[in-house]
């Protein structure tokens, strides 16, 4: 990938968590729609966009599908809420990265998607998105699939990864549980346990579901959390929270997937041959054999592009 220049000359500031006080969320009148009040940065980052080549399919596409700035101010909103949490009378609010500027770059590039942060200073975003894998997308997805790549690619403007030494694959899950409670799910992704807990993306993402779902609403922020000051530590790191460690949790939630797919077996084999579920269980099938060359090129190269947005969180 050629090397991208840099689009901000300004003054170095620590790439370190800001002090508690510095980086609270102020509440405000909202709220999300499990009626928490609506968390907020310390200040409104500064949106910017790139176009490289604004005759190109992908970039042209892009502009008549999304609204900007309205859909990346939703999509930073949907992030935070996901993510945060204001103060309650039992609780303290989490703390929101600050994050001063997000740029989004389109281009025409090898893979899908990555961020990065500025070298000079951490708090200054950018999200690269290639507009000949924009171009590619079938029409009839291509609106929600940018929505979903967005989603993701945000919440690496947004998360914490404990100085950098939080495992990637925990990383890219955050971000794919946070674009699957969001709702842009593509229809290739599936529940999985075989392999580690932290090969990423989806993989991980419906893991850190399941760990929602049984420990409470929550859990992740509190996962997001921890990973905002010092080192990673696995053992800790799980110990702590969970009582346990992540590979006996990950060994839980396998089980729990058989127990949900003999309880699916069961029911099907129970419903017999009602047509409608028939129907939908077939098109399910035939769209996620479509998917499948696409997901896997699409996994490696976002990978490989974001190799770099790894190594400069
Ligand atoms: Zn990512």
């Amino acid at each position: 990938m050629p090397p991208t220049p840099p689009y901000f000359q300004l003054p170095m500031t620590p790439a370190v968590p800001k002090p508690s006080s510095a980086s609270h969320p102020t509440p405000n009148t909202t709220t999300t729609a499990d009626q928490r009040p609506l968390p907020q940065p310390a200040r409104k980052p500064l949106l910017r966009l790139q176009l490289h080549d604004l005759s190109s399919p992908g970039a042209a596409s892009f502009l008549s599908l999304l609204a900007l700035p309205s859909c990346l101010d939703e999509c930073i909103a949907g992030v935070l809420q996901h993510l945060y949490s204001t103060s309650t009378s039992t609780t303290p609010a989490s703390h929101i990265p600050p994050t001063r500027s997000v740029s989004l770059v389109l281009r025409s590039m090898p893979g899908v998607a990555f961020t990065r942060s500025l070298d000079l200073d951490a708090d200054h975003k950018e999200i690269h998105l290639s507009t000949d894998y924009v171009s590619h997308i079938p029409e009839s997805r291509r609106r929600d699939e940018l929505l979903g790549v967005l989603r993701h690619e945000m919440v690496h403007c947004w998360q914490w990864n404990a100085c950098g030494s939080a495992p990637g694959g925990l990383v890219e899950g955050i971000a794919d549980w946070v674009r699957l409670r969001s709702g842009f799910v593509p229809p290739h992704w599936k529940r999985e346990a075989d392999g580690d807990w932290d090969a990423g993306y989806q993989h991980t993402g419906y893991f850190l579901e399941y760990l929602e779902e049984r420990f409470g609403e929550g859990t992740v922020r509190g996962i997001n959390e921890g990973l905002r000051e010092g080192k990673y530590e696995e053992e800790a790191f799980w110990g702590r929270r969970f009582g346990c460690g992540v590979k006996e949790l990950w060994a839980e939630y396998g089980k729990s997937l058989k127990r949900r797919e003999d309880k699916e077996g069961g029911e099907e084999k129970e419903g017999g041959q009602d047509k409608e579920g028939g129907n939908e269980k077939d098109e399910y099938t035939k769209g996620k054999g479509e998917e499948k060359e696409g997901t896997k090129k699409e996994d490696r190269a976002t990978q490989e592009a974001e190799k770099q947005d790894e190594s400069s969180q």
